[in-house]
C-alpha cells in the first residue's frame, strides 16, 4: 500500500459554493433555517478539516417541509401535469446535472471522500435514472381497463402525494437521484433528508431544480441530525410513502414508525454479500475484479462482497494473487487523481473497521493482510484505513457482522453444496455473486442465494430495469430501479359500474 496526496483545484462554482456561512434546508422553494438556530458541521474525511455549517433542522421544520410537499402536490400543477410535460421538465433536471457534473461531483467528492471519478460516476448515475423512469413513466397504463362479465371495470393510476426520503452516506447523490425519480416522474412530491455527514450535494441539487423551473414544493431537502429530522420525517403521519436506505438498525425505527402510522415504507438496509469463487476461474482476472469491488468507495458499499468462499484446490493461490494487488492500492486523497481508495467517512467509521479487525483477530481469525491506520501525507487529521484480509471460519465476528470498510473475510469450500450454505449462512440477504467458466453451475448456485440479487462473474452491477432489493436483515418493501419501482409510486383505484 502507497499513499498520495496532490489535489487538483476547485472549481469556482464549488469555492462559492461552500463559502456560505450556514448552508440551509431548502423547503417550499425557499430556504430554511432550524427554528431553534441549531446547525452542525460537515467535514471533508480526506483531511477531518470543516467545510460546510449546515442548518440542523428539527421536528416542527420537517412538519413544514411535509406541509410543502402536501401543498405542493395539491396546487402546484405538479400532479395533475400531463405526463409528457412533467417528463420534459425531469428531462430538464437530468440534463442540467449532467451538464454540471463537475461541479457536483467535486461537492460529493469533499463531501463523502469519494474519489473524483467514481463521484461523476455517481452523478451521471442519477442522471441515467431520472432519464429512465421518466421515459418509463411515458408507457404506464394509467387506465387500466378491465375485461368481466356484466361489469365495465378499470384500474386508474394517480401519484400518492408528499413521499420521503431518508439516505445515507455512502451514495449521498447517487441514492437520491434513486429514490426521488421514480416517485417525481409518477407526479408525487418529495422530502428528502440526507445523511449529517453528507447533506451537500443534495442542497445544490435543489438549485439547479429551482433553475429548470421544477415547481417550489416539488423536491424539499431537510438537512438535519438523524434521531431529530430522521425520526421527525418517519413519523409524519401526512406522508403516503416512505423510503429508508441505511443500517438495520435505523430501519427498524423507522419502519415502526410509519407502521404506527399506516404508512407504506420501503427498506434498503446493510448486507454482508458473498463471492463464491469456483476452481475453474481464471485467478488472477477474478482477484482483480474482487479486490476492486471491495478498495471500491474505500468498502462503504451495502452490497459488497465482503466474505470470499474460496474452492480450497486455489485457495492459496487465490490469496497470494489477492494479497499482491491489495498492497499495491493507492490510498490518498479523493481528489487526487492517482488515488485509487479515499477515507471512509469520518472518524466513528474509522474506529468501526480497526475495531473489527481487532475483534476478528481476537475471534481466531487469521490476518492474511494486517490493514490498519493509513496516513498520507499533508492530509494528516484524514479518516484513512488500509486494505486487509481476515481468513477463518465463519462464525467469527468479522465473518457475520457489517464492517463497511476494505476488508474481505476468506473461508475455503469443498463442495458446491458447502458453498450455497456457507453464503446463505447469515442474517443478512442483499447480493452475492458466484464465479466460474462454468455457466450452468453459475446459474444455479446464483439461484440458490436467499438474497435478493445474485450476480454471475462480477460484482455490484445495477442495470436500469433490473430491481434491486434486499432480504431478511437487508431490507423489505420491494426495492429499487425497476418498473415495479414506478408502480410503487402510482395509487391504484378500481372502478366497477354494472351494466
Ligand atoms: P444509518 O442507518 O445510521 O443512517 C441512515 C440515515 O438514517 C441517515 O440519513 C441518518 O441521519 C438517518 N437516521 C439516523 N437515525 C435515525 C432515526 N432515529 N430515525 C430516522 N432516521 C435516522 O446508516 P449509515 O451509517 O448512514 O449508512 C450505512 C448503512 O446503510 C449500512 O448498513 C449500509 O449497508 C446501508 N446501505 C444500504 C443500501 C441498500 O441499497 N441496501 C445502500 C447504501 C447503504
Amino acid at each position: 500500500m502507497s499513499t498520495v496526496s496532490q489535489t487538483i483545484d476547485l472549481l469556482p462554482e464549488v469555492s462559492d459554493f461552500l463559502a456560505r456561512d450556514v448552508h440551509a434546508g431548502i423547503v417550499g422553494g425557499k430556504p430554511m433555517f432550524a427554528s431553534n438556530g441549531d446547525t452542525f458541521d460537515v467535514l471533508n474525511p480526506a483531511t477531518g478539516q470543516k467545510i460546510a455549517t449546515v442548518a440542523s433542522l428539527q421536528a416542527d421544520d420537517v412538519a413544514k417541509a411535509v406541509d410543502a410537499a402536501e401543498e405542493a402536490f395539491l396546487k402546484s400543477g405538479w400532479a395533475k401535469m400531463q405526463v409528457n410535460e412533467r417528463g420534459a421538465l425531469l428531462h430538464r433536471l437530468a440534463d442540467a446535472v449532467e451538464a454540471k457534473k463537475a461541479i457536483i461531483a467535486q461537492i460529493e467528492s469533499l463531501d463523502a471522500g469519494k474519489i473524483l471519478a467514481q463521484a461523476e460516476g455517481d452523478v451521471q448515475n442519477f442522471v441515467d435514472t431520472m432519464r429512465y423512469f421518466v421515459d418509463l413513466a411515458q408507457h404506464v397504463n394509467y387506465r387500466n381497463v378491465i375485461a368481466v362479465r356484466g361489469h365495465e371495470a378499470w384500474v386508474a393510476r394517480h401519484p400518492w402525494g408528499p413521499c420521503g426520503f431518508i439516505i445515507p452516506w455512502n451514495f449521498p447523490f447517487l441514492l437520491a437521484g434513486w429514490g426521488l425519480s421514480p416517485a417525481l416522474a409518477a407526479g408525487n412530491t418529495t422530502v428528502l433528508k440526507p445523511a449529517e455527514d453528507t447533506p451537500l450535494s443534495a442542497l445544490y441539487l435543489m438549485e439547479i431544480a429551482k433553475e429548470v423551473g421544477i415547481p417550489d414544493g416539488v423536491i424539499n431537502v431537510i438537512p438535519g441530525l438523524g434521531h431529530i429530522a430522521g425520526a421527525a420525517l418517519s413519523d409524519n403521519p401526512k406522508l403516503k410513502r416512505m423510503s429508508f436506505t441505511g443500517s438495520p438498525e435505523v430501519g427498524r425505527l423507522v419502519a415502526e414508525a410509519c407502521g404506527r402510522n399506516l404508512t407504506s415504507v420501503k427498506c434498503e438496509l446493510g448486507g454482508k454479500g458473498a463471492a463464491v469463487i469456483f476452481d475453474d476461474v481464471d485467478v488472477a482476472d477474478t482477484a482483480e475484479k474482487l479486490v476492486n469491488a471491495i478498495t471500491f468507495h474505500t468498502g462503504q458499499v451495502c452490497c459488497d462482497a465482503t466474505r470470499w468462499l474460496i474452492n480450497k484446490n486455489i485457495f492459496d493461490e487465490f490469496v497470494d494473487e489477492c494479497l499482491s494487488r491489495m498492497k499495491s492500492v493507492q490510498v490518498g486523497n479523493p481528489l487526487d487523481s492517482n488515488a485509487q481508495m479515499g477515507p471512509v467517512v469520518n472518524a466513528k467509521q474509522k474506529d468501526r473497521v480497526l475495531g473489527y479487525l481487532e475483534k476478528g483477530v481476537a475471534g481466531g481469525a487469521e490476518l492474511i493482510l494486517e490493514g490498519g491506520a493509513a496516513e498520507v501525507a499533508g492530509c494528516e487529521s484524514g479518516f484513512y484505513v488500509k486494505p486487509a484480509l481476515l481468513s477463518g471460519t465463519l462464525d467469527n465476528v468479522a465473518a457475520r457482522e457489517e464492517i463497511f470498510g476494505p476488508v474481505a473475510y476468506l473461508s475455503p469450500f469443498d463442495s458446491e453444496e458447502e458453498a450455497i450454505y456457507m453464503a446463505n449462512n447469515t442474517d443478512y440477504g442483499l447480493a452475492n455473486s458466484v464465479w466460474s467458466a462454468d455457466l450452468t453451475r453459475c446459474a444455479r448456485v446464483a439461484e440458490a442465494f436467499e438474497a435478493g440479487n445474485g450476480w454471475i462473474n462480477a460484482h455490484n452491477v445495477f442495470p436500469h430495469g433490473v430491481p434491486y432489493a434486499g432480504v431478511n436483515k437487508s431490507g423489505m418493501g420491494g426495492g429499487v430501479l425497476s418498473p415495479e419501482t414506478l408502480n410503487d409510486y402510482l395509487r391504484p383505484i378500481s372502478i366497477v359500474r354494472p351494466l
